[in-house]
């Protein structure tokens, strides 16, 4: 099916800059994953994993790539950034912002244009967001429920991989049994790994209405992990209980990590205002993109916090991440999905050419590339193309469509 809209193009088109965004697509792509996966955090096991590639193509003959989340839903929204120029990235992101509110999560659109800004450019995002360094250590950041042993199986794998750290995620519901997982791994791996535990205890997937554990259960599980010699206790309350995760956090022996799914810019200077966590998380794909990822590490940075952006979407969130959190000294642990138990580097970054891999040391490498270093499998989006649209400028008048 395709349409003509009558909608004209972005308010400010014509008025600055050389180049201009032509069209966007946006294809829908979606993994069977036979078994399933089930993560901890949810309470129906996974047989398909979506993805989203987005390509934002502009008259000099670049075409920037980005992903992240589905943007499911933006189809209206996109008029509003044919005929602009990508590299007014504040003006971008202002208008992404508006969308943010009465549409998807739009991020994965601005990956897609500091992807065009890092060509035109020839420069890496991340050396354009700050270059204070090119790699920075990766966790594996499991997420499947599993037994103390398993936990203490895959903790061992993991250092033999090369990694530095690892990331559990353990059942609130049960502290015994969630102790008891810290302390197995602890026990198998030594000192050889930092370990952080995701309580998951923020937000709820869709249609889960359960509830949190409140602060008194918080500051025992703080208390255990504080003798296990945690590195992070994330998310251990309600995201939006600022003065709990704020007294928490003063008392705990443990750091206290939180903001992945922060919607807006002001619900993090909330959080940096009320001192909620140690480690500041804000996804750049899912909570505010990234030049506001940037200024959210800055500020974290500057008030003697971290900034290490959660990232368990797909290899082209990873890499946005990446970039930003390497150019403003974000870290020093970066997420990096990986669990032998469902959650493989190929399954994960099924629509590049090659998945993202951690160097010998255990560091993920920013791509020395310009833009964000994005290789894509077009014979694997092809095959796993569910759908999608295509959003094209031509003279003045917006064409919108659709991809089978
Ligand atoms: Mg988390």
């Amino acid at each position: 099916m395709s349409a003509t809209a009558s909608v004209s193009a972005g308010p400010t088109a014509s008025t600055t800059g050389p180049i201009r965004i032509t069209d966007i697509s946006i294809e829908q792509l979606s993994l069977p994953l036979d078994p399933p996966f089930h993560a901890n955090w949810d309470p129906t096991p996974r047989t398909r994993f979506p993805a989203t590639v987005v390509r934002i193509g502009t008259d000099a003959g670049i075409t920037g790539v980005g992903g992240g989340d589905t943007l499911a839903g933006i189809e209206p929204h996109l008029h509003h950034l044919l005929g602009t120029d990508p590299l007014a990235i504040e003006r971008q992101v202002r208008v992404l912002e508006t969308i943010d509110l009465h549409g998807p999560r739009p991020w994965p659109l601005e990956a897609a244009l500091w992807d065009v800004i890092g060509q035109v450019t020839g420069q890496p995002v991340a050396t354009l967001l700050g270059g204070m360094t090119d790699r920075i250590a990766a966790y594996a950041s499991t997420g499947a429920a599993k037994s103390a042993t398993e936990h203490a199986e895959v903790a061992r794998h993991v250092r033999d991989r090369g990694f530095r750290a690892i990331k559990l995620r353990v059942g609130a519901r049960d502290r015994g049994t969630a102790i008891a997982e810290v302390a197995a791994v602890r026990e198998a791996v030594g000192d050889a790994l930092e370990i952080m535990v995701d309580l998951n205890q923020a937000w709820r997937m869709a249609g889960d209405t359960t509830d949190p554990i409140d602060l008194a259960e918080a500051r025992r599980f703080a208390d255990a992990f504080a003798e296990l010699d945690v590195h992070w206790l994330e998310e251990p309350l309600l995201a939006r209980d600022l003065p709990g995760l704020a007294q928490l956090r003063a008392d705990a022996r443990v750091r206290i990590a939180g903001g992945e799914m922060t919607r807006t810019l002001d619900e993090v200077l909330a959080a940096l205002d009320a001192d909620a966590y140690d480690v500041h998380q804000p996804d750049v794909v899912l909570a505010g993109g990234l030049w506001r990822g940037r200024t959210i590490g800055e500020l974290a940075i500057r008030r003697g916090r971290r900034y290490s952006p959660h990232t368990w979407t797909d290899g082209l969130g990873l890499l946005a991440n990446l970039h930003v959190a390497a150019g403003v000294g974000g870290g020093p642990f970066l997420e990096f999905p990986y669990d032998p138990h469902g959650w493989t580097p190929d399954r994960r970054d099924f629509p590049l050419a090659a998945p993202i891999d951690i160097d010998a040391h255990g560091y993920l490498v920013v791509p020395p590339t310009p833009g964000l270093g994005i290789h894509l499998d077009e014979d694997a989006i092809a095959r796993t193309r569910v759908g999608g649209v295509r959003a094209e400028l031509d003279e003045g008048t917006v064409t919108l469509q659709e991809l089978p």
